[in-house]
């Protein structure tokens, strides 16, 4: 285990002291597709309160859904909250985002001091050369590498990305973090090593406390 280097969800509402006895590092946020059942007020309250917290290294999974029955207004609320908080607590927001990168790419350009983590990454090219003129982007693959239909556009998004941009996960499938390095790298032509210390390097670059 790479001590320090995985983050998880945080699950909704979780209390604070309850999230900080987490033995992990996490993230807090609100998933689009949750938002009709939560009151902004008290969200914007909780976020501000627990981003605060020691093992909280970032704010998300937060975004845009267009395939998400969620009400846009309702989405562009939460998310500008979401963005707020995390400049005030300087950390990296990993984003959530289906057919919806044009909604996204003005807050980009926008903070360009906020990184942005892009997780379950697999827009199209264009759309990839686009966003990778952008500093404080990062891009993180998992799930649909393993999916075969998907295998072939994947990998070609995944030579796009210079290494010191991209990162792995598991999202919340019960992959094992290992066989995703393994895939990723196998994809890339790398050794699973190499890439564990690019992705370390680019951990440790963007989450300095
Ligand atoms: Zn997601």
């Amino acid at each position: 285990m790479h001590e320090g280097v995985f983050i998880r969800n945080a699950f909704h509402f979780l209390p604070p002291e309850k999230l900080q006895a987490l033995p992990y590092n996490i993230s807090v946020g609100f998933h689009p597709w949750l938002l009709n059942k939560i009151d902004f007020k008290i969200a914007h309250k909780y976020l501000a309160h627990a981003s605060k917290l020691k093992n909280v290294m970032a704010i998300g999974e937060a975004g845009f859904d267009n395939v998400a029955l969620t009400p846009l207004a309702l989405q562009y609320a939460f998310f500008e909250l979401q963005i707020a908080i995390a400049i005030q607590c300087q950390r990296p927001i990993i984003i959530h985002c289906v057919r919806a990168y044009h909604l996204l790419v003005p807050y980009i350009k926008k903070n360009h001091k906020v990184i942005f983590i892009l997780h379950a990454y697999s827009a199209d090219e264009g759309t990839t050369k686009k966003l990778l003129q952008y500093e404080n982007v990062f891009f993180s693959f998992g799930k649909n590498m393993f999916h075969r239909a998907m295998i072939d556009k994947q990998k070609k998004l995944m030579h796009m990305i210079p290494l010191q941009k991209l990162f792995v996960e598991t999202d919340n499938s019960t992959l094992q973090i290992e066989k995703v390095y393994e895939v990723a790298a196998s994809f890339l032509k790398l050794e699973m090593e190499q890439l564990k210390v690019e992705t370390k390097k680019n951990y440790l670059d963007i989450f300095k406390k």
